[in-house]
């Protein structure tokens, strides 16, 4: 009887102490490390735009831009080889959950940091800072928002403009687009009387087509970071991230990536 009882005792505290191992194990687990999983992968996912010129879009085929170049200088780093990147194409309103479902690793794609987003997601340190704008077409009386009152305005759904721009001026009728080109083609056919997004990713409509037109006002500030999964694991490559984006300003390369697209 009294053998039994102690059987029982010795069992259940082995069994507690086995158990608590294994997560301790878990919670420690070389697996689960994601900037471990990415070098044992041998390459990076990143969400990055296609239709955002010049920050992420398709030239032959190939991901170019500004984003694209810091998603290379990041996988020089990690994995000491610029070209191993899975570009993933992300838009505003998919780019969140592309990440939290674990499609992506990180997303460098023109993402302003917010408290919104920051309850869902973590951000870098900025690595660009762009404002609130808006195109119009070139004849346009359009001159400030003001002057938008009950009119149709184009936004990308999910951006950080179409939740400003319901705020700003409550009276417009605001329409969304899943991407630029057709918010553009939008603004062009007359559907709409204007684009408000980035002044950084507007301007280069302005700038090959004298058939629309920036207007000088910007409304916000818009500090672009690189996001990643809040979930421990991606600590670490955010801390890499971190240090790369440090990096990026003391060694010059951000200065010199701003005047390779132009962003000056
Ligand atoms: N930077 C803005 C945002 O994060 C909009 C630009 C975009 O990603 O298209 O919502």
């Amino acid at each position: 009887m009294n053998d039994k009882f102690w059987f029982i005792v010795i069992s259940i505290v082995l069994l507690i102490v086995y158990a608590v191992d294994y997560k301790l194990d878990k919670a420690n687990s070389i697996e689960e490390d994601l900037l471990k999983t990415i070098k044992s992968r041998g390459y990076l996912i990143v969400g990055v735009k296609t239709d955002t010129r010049p920050f992420g879009y398709l030239e032959n085929g190939k991901n170019v831009g500004f984003d694209i170049d810091i998603a290379k200088y990041i996988a020089k780093d990690i994995l000491h080889d610029q070209n191993k990147i899975k570009f993933v194409q992300v838009t505003p309103s998919n780019r969140l959950y592309f990440l939290n479902v674990e499609k992506v690793d990180m997303v460098i794609a023109t993402m302003t940091m917010s408290p919104e987003r920051s309850a869902i997601i973590s951000f870098s340190k900025p690595y660009f800072v762009a404002g609130q704008a808006v195109l119009v077409r070139a004849g346009s009386p359009i001159k400030t928002l003001a002057d938008l009152n009950d009119k149709n305005v184009g936004v990308l759904y999910g951006s950080t403009a179409e939740k400003n721009i319901r705020m700003l001026m409550p009276s417009v009728n605001v329409l969304g687009y899943k991407t630029y080109n057709d918010a553009y083609n939008a603004l062009k056919a007359g559907r709409i009387a204007a684009i408000t997004s980035d002044d950084t990713i507007l301007r280069h409509y302005a700038l090959t087509d004298g058939s629309v037109k920036l207007l000088p006002k910007r409304y916000t500030r818009e500090l672009y970071a690189i996001g990643v999964r809040k979930e421990p694991e991606s600590k670490s490559l955010l801390k890499i991230v971190n240090i790369n984006v440090t990096n990026m300003v003391n060694d010059g390369t951000l200065t010199s990536l701003k005047r390779k697209w132009k962003l000056n």
